[in-house]
């Protein structure tokens, strides 16, 4: 069987309800789509019949490609398990199933990929969500930016295009907590940031527990930043400075005034001294252990974009 074009890859976990509606929207999209398409459907441990639907349409249409995995992962690991499985040569796009991510962007999509544009990714104008999440989410961006050396686009999310070379790059990334969004960016490339309209879930519920949300916040950060680390070494001077101040300002009065209780003057200069020599070693520490993370990421060092030897040639 010959490899499509473009691939789209869908993760589902529980989602029998928005099934209808999502094969529906697929199905109409098809007809639309010029050029040789598969959707790439990963079941990611669901409990309730999403497994059985995906199977009846991989069965029924053979441009649907149905991967179950083992239990539920998560899901970051479900989209990388379909980039994985993707087999479009052009364009691989990624999209959530509960149809927040309207499927018919993907002719859009598809025209930056074709100007040459590596990544296309949906920034969403608004989001038809309560105000706190709404706000959450508003200030989680603004915060990671502020934190990361990557620069990582505001307000979007999973939601994108890629070409096979950027595909090809993020399956080989080794690490194992993955927060694609940020991966994505780092690939570097000529990216674009594509407006669109974030609906509302289709049905169903959300998958995302407030606890999983922190703990995709948190990769954002910690797979993209050292700034919390530095923030150690940083309060370890910081203490150190004030209390030789305070220090100074108690030896002053000791000897001056002899005002000072017994005793007191050494143990504040043992507390807040030695509570700052304390930070500053956790911070030395923590260096060696982000240079032992980075190392372990096992990222590529830098990615080539092209080469001209007599002529200009792609690479990748
Ligand atoms: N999802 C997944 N595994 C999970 C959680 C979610 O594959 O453990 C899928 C889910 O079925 C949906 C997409 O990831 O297609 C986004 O999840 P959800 O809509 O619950 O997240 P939200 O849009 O609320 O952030
Ligand atoms: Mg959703």
């Amino acid at each position: 069987m010959s490899k499509p074009e473009i691939s789209v890859v869908i993760p589902l976990y529980n989602e029998e309800e928005v099934f209808k509606k999502l094969k529906a929207r697929l199905l109409e999209l098809k007809k639309t789509i010029s050029q040789t398409v598969e959707f790439v459907l990963v079941d990611d441990g669901s409990k309730d019949n999403t497994a059985l639907l995906m199977m009846e349409l991989a069965k029924e249409d053979s441009t649907f490609h149905a991967i179950f995995l083992s239990r539920n992962y998560g899901h970051q690991i479900a989209i990388s398990a379909g980039m994985e499985s993707a087999r479009g040569t052009e364009a691989i796009m990624i999209m959530d199933g509960d149809l927040q991510d309207p499927p018919e962007l993907l002719h859009a999509f598809y025209e930056k990929i074709s100007e040459g544009y590596d990544v296309v990714y949906g920034v969403r104008r608004k989001r038809k969500e309560g105000i706190f999440k709404k706000f959450s989410y508003w200030a989680y961006y603004r915060i990671q930016r502020m934190l990361t050396e990557t620069a990582l686009p505001l307000d979007s999310g999973d939601f994108s295009m890629m070409s096979r070379r950027v595909i090809d790059l993020l399956n080989d990334m080794p690490e194992r907590s993955r927060y694609v969004r940020g991966m994505r960016s780092w690939v570097g490339f000529r990216q674009y940031g594509l407006e669109y309209e974030r609906d509302s879930r289709s049905a169903g519920e959300t998958k995302y527990s407030v606890g999983r949300l922190f703990k995709l916040a948190y990769d954002g950060i910690f797979n993209f930043s050292n700034f919390p680390l530095k923030l150690i070494t940083r309060l370890g001077l910081y203490t150190i400075l004030i209390s030789l101040i305070y220090i100074s300002i108690l030896v002053v009065k000791k000897i001056v005034y002899d005002n000072v209780p017994e005793g007191y003057t050494t143990t504040i200069i043992a507390l807040a001294l030695f509570s700052g020599v304390q930070l500053i070693s956790l911070g030395v520490i923590g260096e060696y252990v982000a240079r032992i993370f980075d190392q372990s990421k096992g990222r590529p060092l830098f990615i080539i974009n092209k080469r001209v030897v007599n002529k200009e040639e792609k690479v990748g």
